[in-house]
């Protein structure tokens, strides 16, 4: 197996407990795996993918790293947190798409003194050109983060994740990951397929691009990457986007409400909650034993929750 650079840059393995209040209410049991409480920033996922992406830059002497993502995106806040720690320079060229005014995330990146730059597409091609462009114009060479850093490098940032909650010794009957835009869940489906045997993985969907492609065609990408052959299920994909990618859906804020009521825990309306009602969906089905032991997986976002407008 080959084995990749890690730069450390969150606090692993982070805290995994059981829901009390909510595996009473749900009538089994869920655990929780706190990766919005990885240190950086507001925390979230896109850490352990950018442990292995920021590694790449700097062993491949790089100094400017671009990404880019919707105004809010929790993956182009966290690179930039991630790129100044370690010395790099961060450009964000973000979709004018979703809150762009000074809110949220966007008031992260202002603080951190990071160079936004809006494009008035919805082409992530046209995006990568324009890194080049802007590139060029500063007179370094860049390295291009892809939207929410899921390539397959940043994949096994999951697939790591997987290995740590197997050495907890707790064994796992569902994993629950939010699917944005596809990597978590790719390296969270292979990861269990290395590490975690008969867990099975459910994937909800907060966007609505095809990620019966999407997902599997990473997990092949990362397959190849480390060299192993393996077996490759296929994703358990449920769609709770609901009215669209980043607009609030009604049973993803009554999943809010509930985690926040009942555990203290804050989710947000692009991700976590979405994918936190589906898990609630599917224990409303009788999908799950009251034996079973369900993790979901708090893929972080808080700073998106408050850039939304909320009624009084
Ligand atoms: C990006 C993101 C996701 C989705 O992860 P992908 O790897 O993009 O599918 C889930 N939750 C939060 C908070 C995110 O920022």
């Amino acid at each position: 197996m080959n084995s990749f650079d890690k730069i450390q840059l969150g606090l692993f393995p982070t805290p995994m407990y059981r829901l009390d209040n909510i595996s009473r209410i749900l009538g089994t049991n869920i655990w929780i795996k706190r990766d919005d409480l990885c240190g950086v920033a507001l925390g979230g996922n896109k850490v352990r993918k950018l442990e292995y992406l920021l590694a790449d830059a700097k062993n491949k002497g790089y100094e400017l790293v671009m990404t880019t993502g919707q105004a809010q995106s929790n993956h182009a806040m966290l690179t930039a947190a991630c790129a100044l720690r370690l010395g790099l320079e961060p450009v964000l060229v973000l979709k004018k798409r979703g809150v762009t005014a000074c809110k949220g995330n966007q008031i992260l990146n202002k603080l951190m003194g990071v160079k936004v730059i809006f494009a008035d597409t919805d082409s992530y091609e046209f995006i990568y050109e324009e890194m080049d462009r802007i590139a060029a114009e500063m007179g370094k060479p860049v390295y291009k983060i892809p939207c929410g850093g899921s390539n397959a490098l940043g994949a096994l940032g999951y697939v790591d994740c997987m290995k740590e909650i197997a050495a907890s010794g707790v064994h796992f009957d569902h994993v629950v990951a939010a699917c944005g835009s596809g990597g978590t869940a790719a390296g969270v489906i292979l990861g269990a397929q290395l590490h975690l045997p008969g867990t099975h993985v459910i994937a909800p969907m907060v966007d609505s691009d095809p990620f019966d492609e999407i997902v599997p065609r990473i997990m092949r990408e990362a397959v190849e990457l480390m060299g192993i052959e393996t077996e490759l299920p296929v994703p358990d994909l449920i769609d709770m986007c609901g009215p669209g990618y980043s607009v609030p859906s009604e049973d993803g804020n009554e999943a809010i409400e509930l985690m926040l009521r009942n555990e203290g825990i804050v989710l947000d309306t692009c991700y976590t909650g979405k994918a936190f009602a589906g898990l609630v969906k599917r224990a409303r089905e009788g999908c799950f034993k009251p034996s079973d032991n369900v993790l979901f997986i708090h893929t972080g976002g808080a700073g998106g929750l408050f850039a939304q407008d909320w009624e009084a």
